[in-house]
């Protein structure tokens, strides 16, 4: 079993170990004798950093870190090893800006489970650590807004407190009488307690700060109902002020947009979305009314042949919907109209209509008409639309079906 530094001192970067064993596939690893390198587990991810080897330029990144099932840590290598092997004295050195992180984000959700026990006694049942956000999922089948303001408020309060957050080695027993109410499954007597003064008592064998004012300040974000209560996402520290930074910039940018303070931006945007829908409403009925208008002329320009009107055109600057539209106010001004129309642009397709009553099949005129276009089409008797692939073709077609039916 790996000897594990960081049990005892969470701020250790630069430790010496004797190697253990090494691996090559499927690829390099290292187990060492005792590590400061925290593996994944407990919700929390693995530090990066370097192996060196003491006396020598190598140097090896380590790019990851898990544990095996009887407790040795194992470091995952970019590097191949080389003169390395068991019994080799090498240095490891811990990344502490993303050790720092870790340990911010991890101390500020000690903080903030204990935060929603000591109000709404809401317990945290899971936590997950991302690489942008963390979250906590409670035990509730209810959460206010106002619950999540006075947890983060609170929560505030004890990192600005700067309680003392001691680590102790206990038994069972030992921590049964200080008050541990969770207790690991483990097979072990011994137990690794984390106490945060006056607030907070879990067994946990993750990386955490000294004080809380080293977590320097946690931000509640988004909050979601989940399958056993509802997740809180939060970001501590240095993420804390990354993502308000990101979420001014972000804010900024838009506020830009309207030529308002940032924290008009919502009446702004919901002034703009009224005005799109009022335009939106504007365009269709200015549509109906032009369709009528043109269809009107359309027909008053086509005269009857066969006993009824047959009105064929192709236009290159509408898209399916209005074709389809001037095809409906055409078949319904007259009972005995049929419309060909096509259209070019922006996407080329057919529309084939009749008035109600009319004797002909347009679905099926539309399923004859595709394969010869290399499009796909059909309808119901009186109405029925196509796509083509290109618009070579679409104007003989149409006056060839003109002429059969
Ligand atoms: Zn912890």
């Amino acid at each position: 079993m790996t000897e594990r530094l960081y049990y005892r001192d969470s701020f250790l970067y630069v430790f010496d170990a004797e190697v253990r064993e090494v691996a090559e596939n499927p690829r390099p690893a290292v187990i060492l004798d005792r590590s400061a390198f925290y593996p994944t587990s407990g919700g929390q991810v693995f530090d990066t950093g370097e192996i060196t080897l003491p006396g020598s330029n190598q140097k090896m990144r380590v790019t990851e870190v898990g544990e095996t099932e009887d407790g040795h840590v194992v470091h995952y290598l970019d590097a191949p090893l080389k003169d390395i092997k068991p019994g080799t004295r090498v240095r490891g050195l811990i990344d502490p800006t993303r050790r720092r992180d870790h340990m911010q984000q991890h101390s500020g959700q000690h903080v903030l489970s204990a935060a929603f026990v000591r109000l709404f006694d809401m317990h945290t049942v899971s936590f997950h650590m991302a690489d942008e956000y963390c979250s906590i999922d409670l035990d509730t089948p209810t959460l206010t807004k106002e619950q999540i303001e006075s947890a983060e408020r609170l929560a505030n309060e004890i990192i600005l407190e700067n309680r003392a957050v001691e680590i102790r080695f206990v038994t069972r027993e030992e921590a049964g009488k200080l008050g541990l109410r969770k207790f690991p499954v483990a097979d072990r007597d011994e137990l690794r307690i984390i106490d945060i003064h006056d607030i907070d008592l879990s067994a946990c064998g993750g990386t955490h700060v000294n004080q809380t004012g080293q977590i320097g300040c946690i931000l509640l974000r988004k909050t979601e109902r989940v399958r056993q209560g509802w997740r809180v996402e939060f970001v501590a520290g240095q993420r804390a002020v990354a993502t308000a930074r990101r979420d001014f910039t972000t804010l900024t940018e838009a506020a830009a947009m309207f030529s308002a303070h940032i924290y008009d931006v919502p009446p702004q945007a919901r002034k703009s979305l009224d005005e799109i829908r009022s335009l939106r409403k504007q365009r269709e009925q200015s549509q109906e009314e032009l369709a009528d208008a043109q269809a009107a002329a359309m027909l008053a320009g086509t005269s009857e042949a066969n006993g009824r009107k047959l009105v064929v055109r192709t236009f290159s600057d509408r898209d399916v919907n209005s074709i389809k539209l001037l095809a409906q106010k055409l078949t319904r001004l007259a009972t005995n109209v049929v419309a060909l129309l096509a259209t070019t642009s922006p996407q080329p397709s057919l529309v084939f209509a009749q008035s109600p009553g009319q004797p002909l099949d347009m679905g099926s005129l539309m399923k004859e008409t595709m394969p010869s276009l290399g499009g796909r089409g059909g309808g119901t008797k009186d109405m029925a639309q196509g796509g083509v692939p290109k618009i070579d073709g679409i104007e003989a077609a149409l006056a060839a079906i003109a002429k059969r039916i």
